[in-house]
This record gives C-alpha cells, structure tokens and sequence, in this order.
C-alpha cells in the first residue's frame, strides 16, 4: 500500500473495531469523483467506468474496455451485485416453477433473486474443504424442472467450474455464478465469473474492491448480452437507441433500474487501479494468520482455509472453523470484550424463515449445518498493522487453546 493512498484513508475512521474497513482511498479515486461532479453528468444512459468516456456514451467501447479487465466477453454494469443476478435471472428467462440449485451456505440474495423471478432454489449441500457447492449432489439434485445451477465462489476460492459446465451441457442448463467475492481470483488462469454463461460482481463495501454499492454482469453468451441491457434499462430498448438501431426507445419487455451512477463507477474504475496491490496486502496478511495457527491446527483445535493449487485467491476474507458452536460463540463473545470485531456467517438459507418455504422435506444438508455453526471469520482489511494482527493472533489463540 503506498504511503499516499494509507495517508487519505487514514483521516477516515469508520469504526473503532473494525472487521471489514473500506479500502484505502487513493487520490485517484477522489480526483475520478471530483471530476464527475465537475461535469454536473451524475447519471447516465450507462455506467461508464473509464474516465475517457465522460464526455458520451461510447457504449460499445466502453463494454469492450471492461470487459477486458474481467476476461468476460461483455460485462454490464449494475448497481449491485443482487441487481446483477436479477439481470441474470431474467435473461436466461427463469419462469414460475422452473428450478435453480443455490447452496444454502450463502448470503441470501443468491435465493432471493431466483424466488423474485417466480423461481423455486433448491438447496444443495457444500463440499467440507473449499466450503463451495459440492458437484456430484448438485448432479444428484438436478430434475426435469431444473433451468440453472449458482455455484458461488466462496471467499475469492473457484468452485470446481469444468463439472458444473459439463452437467449443464448435459442436461441442457445455464450456469450463473456468484462471483460476489471473487473479482480478482482466478481458476486455472481464468477470472472467477468468466467462466459460466453469466457470472456477478459486487462492489459492495464489504468486498475487496469498492465503491458502496455496485456490480457488474459478466456475459458469456452473446445472446443474452441485448436482453441484460433491456432488463437494466426498465424495460427499454434504450440502449439500441443510443447506438441507432431504433428510432425511438420505449417499452418492450420486463426491466428495472439497475445501472450505477457515474459517481460511484468513476469512484471503482479507479479504485480497480490499485487491485494488484489491495490483493498482495491482502495475501500477506492471510499467509500471515495461516502460519500463525499452525499449531492449533497440529492439535486439532481448528481447521484452516483451503485453497486448491489450481486457485489464485483474492484472499476476500479469513474464515477458521473451530470444534463446535459452543467454543464459537464463547470465542466470539470474548474477542468482542478484547474489542476485536470477530463475526460468523451464514446462518443457512434452507433453515431460514423464508427458505424453509422452499426447502424439500427431508432433505438434509450437513455440511452447511455443521460448518455454519463453527466458522469464525478473523479481521482481515488492507492495511492491518502487525500489531493489530498479532493482538487477533494471540487473543484469539488464548481462547481457543483454553478449552
Ligand atoms: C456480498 C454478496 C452478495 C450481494 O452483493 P450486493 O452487491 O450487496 O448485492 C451476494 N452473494 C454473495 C456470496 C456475497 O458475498
């Protein structure tokens, strides 16, 4: 992290005990905004990230320029990442009673967007090492209704992505994945998100690169590039008409609003700049926890992350599980008095008050049980001083060892 982008962001407390803390900002994210201000365009026919296109909507150019960051043939900006998988729901035309499998160890718009469609999820259970949708009980899973599969890519970690897109191609389904935590992570050389028909982004403050709120839609398939667009412009054919296909916009299918302001992209395509070096700052301190909880590992306190050898991870959060829920909630509670900001997730979306609705009796998913009632996730953000990661590493080693 250069000094500079540390020395801006360090007038900028959020919260004392901070567990996911904005990215530092640069001066490069400040000048982006000012300049856009300076415009007096806030908003416009689409989000523009690259600073060269202010001055209109050189759309096609503009897609073709993002795109090329993320590796993905088209990528339409949203305002969310949850605006992206309505998107992406609503392209690939998922209709009352179609099926789409979703882990039930995830934030709950994963399901959400599918049910707002009209759609049913179908929980499925993870795989005990990366925490990711496990294949073979997804296989297992798929039925005559079934239209997609959401495999999401678990703390910036690749799910297995070649199983999930020979199943589809076999039994004639889309694959949308949840890459909310995964920009900037690669499988086998390819970026989380580029892999599926459809991939999405989140640019929510909690993930490694921000502006707020915003996303984007990673389009594989070139048909479902024009319906995106219409389902992100209200329903219009606006964006044939800025590009002179039409004479006049109006209305033509189901949509909402779903495009960023210019504010918060110029904000993140700036802020994107500086993605090789947040990662690094980000890898150092997971590396530095993993070394640190190797003895507790050895005796069987904890068990670590995993990563697989053909995943370049974006290091998005640290998660440790500990040997049952007691200890988790006791080891919580008492970071909490150290003023250590230690929080856990998920509580799982088939045990939920509105996924219960949804979830097939009988059906059992373990793993998600389990591990959701054992994951701790450790203060990870940029700019950790050693120190405060030493005070995480020794409180939270205290309270585990004092079993
Ligand atoms: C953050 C997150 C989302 C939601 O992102 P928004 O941009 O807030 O809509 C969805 N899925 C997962 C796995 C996430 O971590």
């Amino acid at each position: 992290m250069t000094k500079e982008r540390l020395a801006i962001y360090g007038g900028n407390k959020i919260i004392d005990r901070p567990f996911t803390r904005y990215n530092p900002i640069g001066k490069e994210e400040l000048q982006a905004a000012s300049q856009v201000l300076e415009s007096g365009v806030l908003s416009k026919f689409l989000g523009c990230w690259h600073e060269d296109f202010y001055g209109g909507p050189k759309v096609r150019e503009f897609e073709r320029i993002a795109a090329d960051y993320f590796g993905v043939k088209h990528a339409v900006t949203v305002n969310s990442w949850t605006s992206g998988l309505i998107a992406a729901v609503g392209a690939i035309g998922i209709e009352p009673g179609d099926e789409v499998i979703v882990p039930s160890f995830t934030f709950v718009p994963t399901a959400s967007a599918v049910v707002r469609a009209g759609g049913k999820p179908v929980f499925v259970d993870i795989r005990p090492d990366t925490l990711n949708l496990d294949p073979e009980l997804v296989e297992k899973a798929i039925t005559s209704n079934t239209k997609a599969i959401v495999p999401v890519h678990y703390a910036g970690v690749g799910c297995e992505m070649s199983a999930f897109n020979s199943l589809a191609q076999k039994n004639g389904l889309r694959i949308i994945e949840d890459a909310a935590q995964g920009v900037h992570a690669y499988c086998d050389g390819n970026a989380l998100g580029s892999m599926g028909d459809l991939g999405t982004y989140s640019f929510h403050q909690t993930k490694n690169f921000s502006c707020g709120e915003g996303g984007a839609l990673c389009i594989n398939d070139p048909f479902l590039v024009d319906r995106a667009e219409i389902l992100r412009e209200k329903g219009t054919n606006r964006r044939q008409f800025l590009s002179g296909q039409v004479d006049k916009y109006s209305w033509v299918d189901i949509g909402s609003s779903l495009l960023p302001s210019e504010l918060t992209s110029a904000f993140l395509y700036a802020q994107l700049q500086a993605a090789d070096e947040i990662t690094a700052k980000r890898k150092e301190i997971f590396n530095r926890y993993l070394d640190a909880f190797q003895s507790l590992v050895e005796d069987n306190l904890i068990q670590l992350p995993v990563i697989p050898e053909n995943c370049d991870s974006n290091y998005h959060l640290f998660h440790v599980l500990v040997r049952n829920s007691d200890t988790r909630d006791r080891v919580l509670e008492n970071l909490q008095e150290c003023g250590i900001h230690a929080v856990f997730h998920y509580v799982p979306l088939h045990l939920s008050k509105a996924g219960q609705k949804y979830q097939t009796a009988g059906n059992r998913l373990p793993v998600t049980e389990d591990v959701s009632g054992r994951l701790i996730r450790l203060p990870i953000y940029p700019d950790m001083t050693t120190d405060q990661q030493t005070l995480v590493v020794n409180e939270f080693t205290r309270l585990v060892t004092g079993d």
